[in-house]
């Protein structure tokens, strides 16, 4: 179909798709078009990726705003949602307004009213329809990226919750759903009442297979010869095979680290294939790169761009993704190694694509775990460059004979699996049921059961009985504490549920950090009345269970504790320390565990008896099957105490055997977990709550409390902040009338640095030119080089909290 016969798009579409290169619709857009996709049609598209389904939801939106709407695109990862604006922006010059929203669970997104196509997150979506966005009630179409990811147990059951209420508030709405081919996109379309582009094409042939010795054995039964020289690794003979033929590699691995090493070391062999003036050109990006930031990250990263070998993964500050990805496609950086990241919707096609790693770390599996064929055929999808390369090839190396065969068992012959509705795990449905009581999408038992029908759990199962079985036991751990009130069939929310609701907290996570906050007004006195009031109607304290009492149907309270442990004292409010607040929110289920390695047990047990204390709540037994998730709090506790006590990011890694990522993932999710503490104890009239803000603020900051102030200038850091500070400069206010050359001097003479923190923190005048950093200031006992990798973000989003910059 030629671009000019597309039916009800704006009229410039077609000159603007020739001008991208596009002149006719790819068979599976054109059959979207044909089932209706520009008419307003529901539509389920399941095509290989890389085949174009960004234009098939893009022609969807730009059909239903031409008619007078609004679109909404939900992406699954934040990443992608700069990445999809990016691309949508394009269409601003006609007119329209694209926005996009990323940013905290707590706001309505007022500002989003006046946009024609909005780009979010599914969390993002969530959020704004429990804080009741009026504009979302004038949404005309929807599209889901990736919509086979509602089989993912943590973020599946909010996709597709929140789909479902998009759908029952406005039942006109054009909803378009796009999935990797997965076996049952026929359930999807039957779940969404949507017409449905089942198909296998591609824009260019891929061809798969598995290396293994000297040789790629591909799935048609052909073998190639790529021989790996002594010197080198199997995937350095790979890539060293492809340049051999003019082309570029992708290199998919399970983790940044392993992105970064793997690029260090392909750099050698990427450096023998560059001519004189690829080297030039290359030399110039490498100082784009190092501009944006000057960290050891930048500097790696550069390095091995010079070589024309380069790392990705969402680690990396946006502007560095983007110099990669560019300096990629034009063909000068030869090899990305990257994590699954970039398979998810970033567009880099590559003759080759490498799976190296087949395996990730898994928390909940508390062990390395296979990946997905769905995964593992995304990433081989980016292979092959569409106009360039006469084929892609995708190849997974194996060490073995067997692994040889298991690799193309399980990975090469396989399909897909197909895509299962997790939400009736309790835990998803605790926190979208009471999200759907709150928002007053159901009234009653029998409004929530209809209003799950809407689900594709519903679509999926046979058992009724099994959804209403979870739901009751459900609605009656809410209603016990305190979320939920039940009058006659009538269901509500308290004003605790509504606030859960809104922080968007698993009521778990609630119940668990009330608990614990009210055992700390009660040695004082202070605050328990108050505490146990809600809406004038006692909650009785021996009422409120913790969420391990419900669990274990042990409703009258925990065993009496053995050994290490608190008992039931109480802290005084205004003693309350750091390590019983990151203890406490650690224990939540919003807090992903840290694993106990063998002897951590009792290194913990000891801990715990220590600073018992300190230790809000009561304590289960040691002989109880909780008591090893107690201690693994504690760990992580302790994680967050040596980080926000300055402790170098390093000896975390080691101290703890976590990554980089891990230490970031905790921090950011132990800010989230003490924010909505800190309002969840404003509302219930606790004392706590400066205490939780210095701990949140030192643990955003990774800073004693002396540094709080100075680290939150933009552009400082926990590093440079205790630098500063050192050299007599203790506070924001210090740094905007500080000499000059003490601020150069702290920060080791690095004048665009210097330059960028004073204009943050308001210097009148942060030019340093003709400045020379003061002798005096010294530099002793403080560590070079500060190892942590970190990269601000633009955004000031991802990481900017986490480390230096
Ligand atoms: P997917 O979303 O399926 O992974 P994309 O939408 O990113 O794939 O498309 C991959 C590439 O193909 C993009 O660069 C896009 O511009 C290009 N493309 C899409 N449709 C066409 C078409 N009909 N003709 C030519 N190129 C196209």
């Amino acid at each position: 179909m030629d671009v000019a016969e597309i039916p009800a798009v704006p009229e410039w579409l077609p000159d603007h798709l020739r001008g991208e290169g596009v002149e006719s619709l790819y068979p599976p857009q054109a059959e979207a078009v044909e089932a209706g996709v520009t008419r307003g049609e529901n539509l389920v598209a399941a095509v290989p990726t890389a085949s174009g389904k960004t234009l098939v939801a893009t022609l969807a939106m730009l059909a239903s705003v031409e008619r007078g709407g609004k679109a909404l695109y939900i992406v699954p990862l934040r990443a992608l949602a700069s990445e999809k604006r990016g691309e949508f922006e394009a269409f601003e010059e006609y007119g329209l307004d694209v926005g996009v929203s990323t940013g905290n669970y707590e706001s309505e997104g007022g500002w989003l009213a006046g946009k024609d196509i909005i780009v979010a997150t599914s969390e993002k979506v969530d959020s704004l329809v429990r804080n009741d966005a009026p504009w979302l009630d004038d949404l005309s179409c929807v599209v889901s990226d990736e919509v086979h990811l509602v089989d993912d147990g943590e973020r599946g059951p909010t996709l597709e919750v929140t789909l479902a209420k998009l759908r029952q508030i406005n039942p006109g709405l054009q909803t378009v759903a796009l999935s990797a081919t997965i076996g049952n996109a026929d359930e999807l379309a039957t779940w969404l009442d949507a017409s449905l582009v089942d198909s296998d094409w591609r824009p260019i042939e891929l061809k798969k297979g598995v290396h293994y010795g000297d040789a790629l054995h591909l799935e048609d039964g052909s073998q190639k010869r790529v021989a790996v020289r002594n010197s080198e690794d199997q995937t350095a003979g790979v890539v060293r095979d492809t340049l051999g033929e003019d082309g570029s590699s992708l290199v998919f691995v399970n983790s940044r680290n392993n992105a970064e090493a793997a690029a260090r070391r392909l750099a050698s062999t990427t450096a023998d294939f560059l001519d004189s003036e690829e080297r030039e050109r290359l030399a110039e990006v490498a100082s784009d790169i190092r501009e944006v930031s000057d960290t050891d990250t930048s500097d790696d990263l550069a390095d091995a761009v010079e070589s024309g070998a380069a790392f990705h993964h969402a680690g990396l500050a946006r502007t560095h993704r983007s110099l990669v990805e560019e300096a990629f496609r034009d063909r000068l950086v030869k090899v990305v190694c990257a994590t699954p990241t970039l398979a998810a919707g970033v567009n880099t096609p590559s003759r080759r694509v490498v799976v190296r790693d087949w395996r990730r770390y898994d928390g909940t599996a508390g062990g390395m775990k296979p990946l997905s064929v769905l995964e593992v055929h995304q990433m081989m999808g980016r292979a092959g460059r569409p106009g360039r390369d006469p084929y892609g090839e995708a190849v997974l190396t194996a060490k073995s004979h067997d692994e040889l065969d298991e690799l193309f068992e399980r990975y090469v012959w396989a399909d897909p699996e197909p895509v299962e509705s997790k939400l009736a795990a309790e835990p998803a449905l605790r926190t979208h049921i009471l999200a759907t009581v709150a928002s007053g999408f159901a009234r009653s038992r029998e409004g929530l059961l209809d209003f799950l029908e809407g689900t594709l759990y519903a679509t999926q199962t046979a058992e009724r009985g099994r959804l209403a079985e979870v739901v009751d036991r459900v609605l009656t751990y809410l209603e016990r504490n305190g979320f939920l009130d039940r009058e006659g069939g009538e269901l509500s929310a308290t004003d605790l549920g509504h606030t859960v609701s809104r922080l968007y907290l698993d009521p778990m996570s609630a119940a668990e950090i009330l608990d614990g906050l009210r055992a700390a007004g009660r040695e004082s006195g202070a605050g328990a009345g108050a505490a146990t009031e809600t809406d004038g109607e006692p909650t009785a304290e021996g009422a409120f269970q913790s969420a391990s009492d419900l669990r274990d149907g042990t409703a009258g309270g925990a065993e009496p504790t053995a050994g290490a442990g608190a008992g039931d004292a109480g802290v005084d409010p205004e003693e309350v320390s750091a390590l019983g607040l990151y203890h406490l929110v650690a224990r939540t289920p919003d807090m992903y565990e840290l694993y106990l390695r063998s002897g951590d047990e009792e290194e913990y047990s000891v801990l715990a008896a220590e600073r018992e204390e300190e230790l809000l709540g009561r304590p289960p037994s040691e002989f109880a099957a909780e008591f090893e998730d107690w201690l693994s709090a504690l760990k992580t506790a302790r994680l967050l105490e040596d980080w926000a006590g300055e402790v170098d990011e390093d000896t975390i890694t080691e101290r703890y055997d976590v990554g980089p990522g891990d230490i970031r993932g905790k921090v950011e999710t132990a800010e989230w977990l003490l924010g909505a503490a800190e309002s969840l104890a404003g509302s219930e009239g606790l004392e706590v709550v400066p205490a939780i803000r210095e701990a949140r603020t030192r643990v955003e900051h990774g800073v004693r409390a002396e540094l709080v102030d100075l680290a939150g200038v933009r552009g400082v850091g926990r590093k440079r902040a205790r630098r500063l500070f050192d050299a007599g400069i203790e506070s924001r206010a210090d740094l905007r009338d500080a000499e000059k050359a003490t601020v150069l001097a702290a920060l080791r003479g690095r004048r665009r640095t210097a330059e960028t923190v004073l204009e943050n923190a308001g210097h009148r005048d942060p030019s340093m030119d003709g400045v020379e950093p003061d002798g005096s200031v010294s530099l002793e006992g403080i560590e070079t080089g500060d190892g942590s990798g970190r990269d601000a973000n633009e955004t000031g989003e991802d990481q900017s909290s986490l480390g230096d910059f």
